[in-house]
């Protein structure tokens, strides 16, 4: 079932590991049967150059992949109405993932309390919020995913109880609203291999949520490197128990002009 991910980092992010180039990348989806991927480096990684943008579509080009490759873009919401990228460089990608909760990057509007679960909740969907209403948004990548390395302060156990607060703090009617807008206009939402990693069942029931208000899942496993490409058969139960179908996935749209 697994044979497309649509959020792959390669050695362009700063983050990423430094001998995992777009040819590995490729040669190692292509050897484990994958049919279509996404490269999607942060935007920052190109220093916001066109230039170097096209200049990395083109080392995908010739890679002459026998698997389907799209470029696409990380992007982040800095505030509502701000975004990291400008309308006129996500034009250069084939599709522009949004993360909403990047806490951990410059410029980032953070929560009035890390520590404070309602506080956080109410952030948390004003930043979705802004992620959906964005003009340039095709998905929205990792929403109500409480990071490690943000929230330091907690064990893991603890991030996994204090993210279920967090979900419980966040307005059912508000959300709804913007699945809907999200199913309306296409919006992918990404079902992460992290929330596991985290331990962080409290999104099983956004994902839920997701699929009755009939929004598209992206599957992504947001790997920085050749290890973490594998994570994504940690999600294969979750999809099983969720009910997940083909229908039910996100793909880029392809531009016919
Ligand atoms: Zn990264
Ligand atoms: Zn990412």
């Amino acid at each position: 079932m697994f044979v497309r991910d649509y959020h792959i980092h390669t050695k362009l992010s700063p983050c990423a590991d430094r001998i995992f180039d777009v040819e590995k990348v490729i040669q190692i989806q292509q050897e484990r049967g994958m049919k279509e991927i996404g490269i999607t480096d942060h935007d920052f990684s190109y220093g916001y150059k066109a230039k170097r943008i096209e200049a990395a579509r083109n080392a995908i080009k010739q890679c002459d992949a026998s698997i389907s490759v799209h470029f696409g873009v990380e992007s982040h919401m800095l505030e509502y109405r701000s975004t990291s990228l400008n309308i006129q460089l996500a034009s250069y990608f084939d599709y522009v993932l949004m993360a909403p909760n990047h806490y951990h990057l410059r410029g980032v509007a953070p929560p009035s309390d890390f520590k404070n679960p309602k506080k956080v909740a109410i952030h948390e969907i004003y930043m979705f919020e802004a992620a959906v209403a964005c003009p340039i948004t095709d998905a929205v990548v990792h929403p109500f995913v409480l990071a490690p390395d943000v929230f330091r302060f907690l064990t893991k156990g603890e991030l996994s109880a204090f993210g279920q607060e967090v979900m419980r703090n966040i307005d059912q009617k508000r959300l709804i609203h913007q699945l809907d807008l999200v199913s309306q206009r296409g919006i992918g939402i990404e079902i992460s291999p992290k929330f596991i990693r985290y331990n962080q069942r409290h999104l099983i029931e956004f994902y839920q949520l997701c699929l009755e208000r009939e929004v598209k899942l992206l599957i992504g496993s947001d790997a920085h490197n050749a290890k973490q490409l594998e994570d994504l058969s940690v999600l294969e139960p979750i999809l099983d128990e969720l009910g997940v179908q083909e229908e039910h996935l996100w793909q880029p749209k392809v531009w016919q002009w």
